[in-house]
């Protein structure tokens, strides 16, 4: 069969959690949602860390609201040993009606994980904007020492995001600023898919228009509002522009990427955790950032790669390899990107044809626009925090 005629009988297929919710202060009125859950009793799996912060206060709201609740301590790691242990406690323990997993993102997955397998709904709780895991019907899996393993594919998404934004934007303002690389690549991405016939979803649907605007809308929205979000963060305050932004990098974003599909920047991004200098010292949406610059030369679409980085240096994502600690001398490091690249599952999304050739000169390409832009415009801001 052609890529078109499989195109042609591939379904478009749009998913996404059937709620959420963004407010400041939420997180005091969490039971308030539960409510058409009919929760009763519930687990409540957080870090230790989170427990004493913001795990009180919803402890606190729940016990109000009369709801039974077990807490089950997040060892850090999302690893099917992790899952195993944290659901066999569970197991252990009399039935509960529902999991909310409150924390990032590796504590998010988890907490989807192990909802599925005690077969019950699962609400999400982030405390960081960093990353698109809250909405999504997957989790990425990683091996007790931290790299990438797998992932693994739910039957529905979560049944409830509630997001706080106090919380999320109280949170070192990297970690908002990372989430805006990762929630700038659903664009880009949703765009190659949609483009490239055989273009296919995580789930290897088609993409649906509804995804690829909410894709658009994700990106718009980081342009008009990216650097304004920042700085109120900054100055301790949650704007309009906040709260824009954080809807873009959870929602818009989670809702885009499994409506339309990843490509290129995904794929340099995974490929990025192999390197060790790279993989300890950086967040997702910041070898994300690098992807996605390596996608649109790739596309050949430099004016885009330029207005991006742009936008990327002012809030303070990497805008090349220099700025991710990697230098393109190093034959070894490219050597291993360049392979896991070509081995990433959707590489294929691209709408262009990806070899070892055009990778490295996109790579050079990446280099040189960041190099010109950081003579430009000087360090961008956030530079201490991403030693
Ligand atoms: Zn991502």
């Amino acid at each position: 069969m052609s890529e078109q005629q499989t195109a042609a009988v591939t379904p478009r297929v749009f998913r996404s959690t059937p709620r959420y919710v963004q407010a400041v202060g939420l997180i005091d009125r969490a039971a308030d949602y539960l409510a058409p859950l009919k929760v009763k009793r519930c687990a409540v799996l957080c870090t230790p860390r989170s427990r004493r912060g913001e795990g009180a206060r919803l402890l606190a709201a729940l016990d109000k609201a009369g709801i039974d609740v077990q807490v089950t301590t997040f060892g850090g790691e999302c690893s099917f040993r992790e899952i195993e242990a944290r659901t066999e406690e569970l197991r252990a323990q009399p039935p509960v009606d529902a999991l909310i997993a409150l924390g990032g993102g590796k504590t998010l997955d988890a907490g989807k994980c192990i909802a599925h397998r005690l077969e019950v709904p699962v609400v999400i709780m982030p405390t960081l904007a960093s990353n698109d895991a809250p909405c999504s019907a997957l989790s990425v899996i990683y091996t007790p020492e931290g790299a990438t393993e797998t992932y693994e594919v739910f039957p529905q998404n979560p049944a409830l995001v509630l997001v706080d934004t106090e919380i999320v934007a109280q949170a070192p303002v990297r970690f908002t600023v990372a989430g805006m690389g990762d929630a700038m690549s659903t664009w880009y991405e949703a765009r190659a898919c949609h483009t490239n016939p055989a273009g296919v979803t995580p789930y290897g649907d088609r993409p649906t228009l509804a995804g690829v605007a909410l894709s658009k809308t994700c990106a718009d929205i980081l342009y008009e509002h990216g650097v304004a979000a920042v700085e109120a963060i900054e100055s301790g305050q949650v704007t309009a522009a906040v709260e824009h932004v954080v809807e873009a990098n959870t929602l818009l974003s989670g809702a885009g990427f499994e409506c339309t599909g990843v490509a290129g920047a995904h794929a340099l991004a995974q490929a990025l955790t192999l390197l060790p200098e790279v993989d300890h010292n950086y967040l997702h949406g910041e070898m994300v950032a690098v992807g996605i610059l390596t996608q649109l030369m790739l596309e050949a679409d430099r004016a885009e790669a330029e207005r991006c980085a742009r936008l990327f240096a002012r809030v303070g994502l990497p805008v090349n390899f220099a700025q991710i600690g990697l230098s393109l001398e190093d034959e070894a490091s490219v050597s291993t990107l360049i392979e896991a690249t070509l081995a990433f599952p959707f590489i294929g999304n691209m709408a262009v044809a990806v070899t070892a050739d055009s990778l490295r000169q996109a790579f050079t390409e990446v280099e040189r626009l960041g190099a010109e832009l950081i003579d430009e415009v000087g360090d961008h801001p956030y530079r201490s925090l991403h030693a």
